[in-house]
């Protein structure tokens, strides 16, 4: 598992491509009109005129593939995935913040990419192009969404390309924090005869949010943070018990992990969210959560950081937070969370929050 995690694998670089307009517009929807990754590799765009683009890089490893995405001004209507072929992995079409779409094209892992060498280019006022890969004849089957091609405008002097790296950074390092310093509880939710929710294809929340909160115990633990989970396979825990745990052992906080269900099970609803019952200690360990999990979760929305007043947070004596890591009966978050890569990631994430919030309020 170390492996996973190692940190030389994860340097990752983002380059950040910058397409200026001088015209300020305010949009509500979105501003990309259609796409089209063809079979050469060449990414085509069209887009409202005048449209400021930013473009990012993202080197992936083990665990993550490399992963490339455009985000657009203008919010979409329907978030989507659209299975890839060939070093294509997948493209998805999100909302990663209000008023934005993200469309994410996730490389397949160990490919063989030259992000250094890519650019966006402007064709007109309204056509953009990118040459992300070379592929065999026939290896790639070209996928796409609308007419690339339709009224091309001419390219205004304003449209000049502009190639900045902006900035790199390292996604996948945890943070170094005092070893032997503090003290976590973590709370996988449910369990034994109660399984939780029951997501699309029987995905059993208990069974999720336990490999997730061993994996964080574990990376916490690599970390010098010593970890207690309250419960560590398939057993019927109450509530009260739960939160025992944590006042007793004077645990300096407490983490329950959870994924949602949503009324209905509506496949529509996707998204995340973190809550704490009270406190700025609660709220900033919520934050921090929250910030990481959507990081590894583009396209799903963030339903934010919230007050809540769930037994195991508001009987808890120490900042405690409950994350929901998605919904299992939700399209896009299912097909993450059945996937034990994703629950990586997640893990990564919580872990990322956690330590990032005791080097601030520690
Ligand atoms: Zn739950």
């Amino acid at each position: 598992m170390s492996k996973f995690f190692n940190n030389k694998l994860f340097r990752c670089l983002s380059i950040l491509l910058v397409f200026n307009s001088n015209i300020p517009l305010v949009r509500s929807s979105s501003a990309l009109a259609a796409w089209s990754l063809n079979s050469n590799g060449v990414l085509e765009l069209r887009t409202k005129s005048d449209t400021k683009l930013e473009a990012y890089f993202q080197k992936g490893g083990e665990v993550f593939g490399d992963r490339f995405w455009i985000d657009f001004p203008g919010e979409l209507k329907n978030p989507r995935i659209i299975e890839g072929n060939g070093p294509i992995k997948e493209i998805r079409l999100g909302k990663p913040i209000k008023g934005k779409t993200r469309l994410v094209v996730e490389f397949i892992e160990n490919n063989d990419l030259r992000p250094l060498k890519w650019s966006l280019v402007g064709l007109d006022q309204n056509r953009w192009r990118i040459k992300l890969f070379s592929s065999p004849r026939n290896s790639f089957k070209k996928i796409g969404e609308g007419n690339v091609k339709q009224s091309p405008l001419k390219l205004t002097s304003n449209q000049k390309q502009i190639n900045t790296i902006k900035r790199n950074y390292d996604f996948l390092n945890l943070p170094d924090i005092k070893r032997n310093n503090f003290y976590v509880v973590i709370d996988p939710g449910h369990g034994g005869p109660d399984p939780g929710a029951i997501g699309i294809g029987g995905l059993r929340e208990t069974d999720v949010v336990l490999e997730v909160s061993k994996l964080v115990k574990k990376l916490l633990t690599e970390k010098g943070v010593k970890v207690r989970l309250t419960r560590n396979k398939e057993l019927d825990l109450d509530l009260p018990p739960r939160v025992s745990i944590a006042n007793r052992t004077d645990a300096d906080i407490f983490v329950s992990i959870h994924a949602n269900a949503s009324r209905g099970r509506r496949r529509d609803i996707n998204g995340l969210e973190t809550f704490y019952y009270s406190g700025w200690r609660g709220r900033l360990l919520a934050k921090k959560i929250q910030k990481q999990i959507l990081k590894v979760s583009p396209g799903s929305p963030d339903r934010g950081v919230r007050q809540g007043r769930f037994f195991v947070i508001k009987n808890t004596r120490m900042p405690a937070v409950l994350v929901e890591i998605g919904f299992l009966t939700g399209r896009l978050d299912a097909r993450r969370l059945e996937k034990s890569i994703h629950r990586k990631r997640i893990a990564y994430a919580i872990t990322r929050g956690i330590l990032e919030y005791f080097s601030k309020a520690g």
